[in-house]
């Protein structure tokens, strides 16, 4: 070793500690915000006061941050209007729609004053996002104070938040507040909105929203004042006493939570029903002929929704529950969803359950939903068949998820698939975003039960669960959880999966007569995309036999799962060699048919070539 050399190995060496210690768990920002918010209804205008205690957590000096002022891409000509315009296959609830908004329909959030500490700040509004330029940095671990004013118009409502809605919802306000935009281990995620997802920082917000007497309110928060309040909020036996005057102010408090929501209507119905378990579940909407049944019937289904959820993918963390009829489908937020409520019993459970699910994934793990859009939404599908199928479904069935599968088959077939680890605003259509998104993250994980076995997989969403709540997993670290906890390295499954479009076809080649009582099967990987394979051959006499088939770099096998059958042979198959040969100690006369995954949890795009019968 020379001197420079050994100069290196000295600097790497003293490196090892440092590094490990920076490693070591994961830090997060923190953010306390704090609102005043004064509501003219009529004119759809609100303004209001925010202090926000933001805690830089990260090893990193801070000379800028970003808020994001999501109203103001409803306005014709900003991002998310010309992105809607120019997509080539639009959504159809946003079309051209913003283009033609008056002034008196737009949306806006503006600043109109910030300072940090007492300090007035320098701040330029670009599109959906304020950049501000620090007169002093933040230094790691440092706690600022932020003070602005804003005043926001709602805007006519076109896609999730906004005024009178479809079905008459006078005020659905979501992403209508400046939102501290986050910094993590990969910077800043200061997005434009144009309509897809979002990210925040968990944190505990207090609220208070002063309107017209007539409204009543529902969204994210516990509700201070319930008995000044009244609506059906006040406590049991207590006689409401509200304040003098036409206005009331609602006081909100969400703690642990990365966003805030709220919807007013005069007309609201509120049902509130109180679980065993302490959670009590909210239901806001507007009695019609088209509601009133439906959302009777819902007060059973948000329950036992809420139940099976948490006994499946860890205990709900928050104390309440408010699904609340507003926006322009189904929207999940911390501790509540706006939904169209003017369903067919099916489709309003479903839509209840598709965003009840959200409170897992987007609300309490939290991921970034730009970069990991999948493992919110895909998760989300993948829970919602299963929630679906145990409260929901007449006859159950054994797999709820031959929708995702031939969504996700579908899409990676017609030449538009794009890799999961696309941005969600980057895809390039919108089919490609949502397949993905939606078919293929929820193929992810009912597959990675075939990878590693469903009751690995099932476990390992728990530890998923206790490990990440509040934190904010990638996808590395869900991956992780999944080797821990099945004994197996999966990089390979992410590789291909999610940062490739790759896909899966495997075929039955040829079975063969090799000696007396012995069978040659040779199998053959068409596809791209390596994987594991299950073979079972059906004997003859009725009796069926698994051949299982490990790839050499899993490193390990999964365990013989429930209602399989029993295993006669393992080989481990290298990913580099198209074709496998196997000697199965049996005579092919007593052989009927042989298939690669009966179960049907491979996404094998061609199922022709799966099975030989005899
Ligand atoms: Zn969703």
């Amino acid at each position: 070793m020379n001197k420079n050399l050994s100069f290196i190995a000295i600097l790497l060496l003293s490196s090892i500690p440092l590094l490990s210690t920076a490693q070591s768990g994961r830090w997060q920002q923190g953010v306390k915000y704090e609102m005043d918010v004064k509501v003219d209804a009529p004119k759809n205008q609100y303004q209001g006061t925010q202090v926000l205690e933001y805690t830089n957590n990260s090893p990193d000096t801070l000379s800028k941050v970003f808020f994001h002022l999501y109203y103001n891409a409803f306005q014709p000509n900003s991002m998310m209007d010309v992105r809607s315009r120019t997509i080539a296959d639009p959504d159809r609830r946003v079309g051209d729609r913003i283009s033609k908004l008056k002034p008196d329909e737009i949306g806006y959030l503006q600043i109109n004053a910030l300072s940090m500490n007492g300090k007035a700040l320098a701040y330029e509004h670009v599109g959906t996002v304020l950049e501000v330029t620090l007169k002093d940095p933040i230094l790691p671990h440092a706690t600022v104070t932020f003070k602005s004013q804003f005043e926001g118009q709602v805007p006519l409502q076109v896609r999730r938040s906004g005024r009178d809605s479809q079905e008459g919802v006078r005020l659905s306000m979501s992403q209508w507040y400046p939102k501290m935009a986050n910094y993590d281990e990969q910077g800043w995620h200061a997005n434009p909105y144009i309509g897809r997802e979002f990210y925040g920082i968990f944190g505990d917000f207090d609220v208070k929203i002063t309107i017209d007497k007539n409204y009543i309110l529902g969204g994210t928060g516990y509700l201070q004042n319930p008995n000044e309040v009244g609506h059906g909020y006040e406590e049991e036996g207590v006689k409401v006493k509200q304040p003098a005057g036409n206005e009331l102010t609602w006081h909100f408090r969400a703690p642990q939570v990365h966003d805030f929501m709220w919807a007013a209507d005069p007309k609201y119905t509120h049902d509130k029903i109180k679980m065993d378990n302490g959670v009590t579940v909210h239901h806001l909407y507007i009695k019609g002929p088209k509601t009133q049944d439906v959302w009777e019937q819902l007060k059973t289904y948000t329950p036992a929704a809420l139940e099976y959820l948490s006994q499946h993918f860890g205990e709900y963390p928050y104390k309440q529950f408010s699904v609340i009829q507003g926006g322009d489908g189904g929207m999940e937020y911390p501790m509540s969803t706006l939904i169209t409520g003017e369903r067919p019993l099916g489709s309003l459970v479903g839509v209840m359950v598709h965003e009840l699910v959200h409170s897992w994934f987007h609300g309490v793990l939290g991921n970034n939903e730009s970069l990991y859009h999948w493992m919110d939404e895909g998760f989300t599908s993948y829970a919602s068949a299963l929630t679906m199928n145990a409260i929901f479904a007449e006859e159950p069935q054994d797999f709820p998820h031959g929708g995702a599968y031939q969504s996700y088959i579908r899409l990676a077939t017609s030449g538009m698939e794009e890799p999961l680890s696309t941005h969600a605003d980057h895809f390039h259509t919108n089919t490609a975003y949502s397949g993905a998104a939606y078919s293929k993250g929820s193929v992810f994980l009912e597959q990675l039960g075939y990878v590693i076995g469903a009751e690995n997989r099932d476990r390992g969403m728990l530890r998923y669960w206790d490990t990440w709540q509040f934190k904010h997993p990638n996808v590395n670290d869900f991956i992780r959880v999944m080797e821990k906890e099945s004994g197996l390295e999966l990089d390979w499954y992410k590789e291909y999966w999610v940062n490739s479009t790759k896909s899966i076809d495997y075929g039955v080649k040829s079975v063969n007569q090799a000696a007396s009582n012995t069978t040659k099967i040779t199998l053959e990987r068409v596809g791209l995309m390596p994987m594991p394979i299950d073979l079972v051959i059906s004997y003859t006499d009725g009796k069926q036999e698994t051949i299982y088939l490990p790839l050499v770099i899993q490193r390990g096998e999964k365990p013989l799962e429930k209602g399989m059958p029993e295993r006669v042979l393992t080989q481990r198959w290298p990913w580099t060699h198209p074709t496998t040969e196997i000697l199965l100690p049996r005579a092919k006369s007593s052989i009927k048919s042989v298939e690669i995954d009966p179960s049907g949890r491979l996404a094998d795009i061609n199922r022709e070539n799966n099975r030989m019968v005899f």
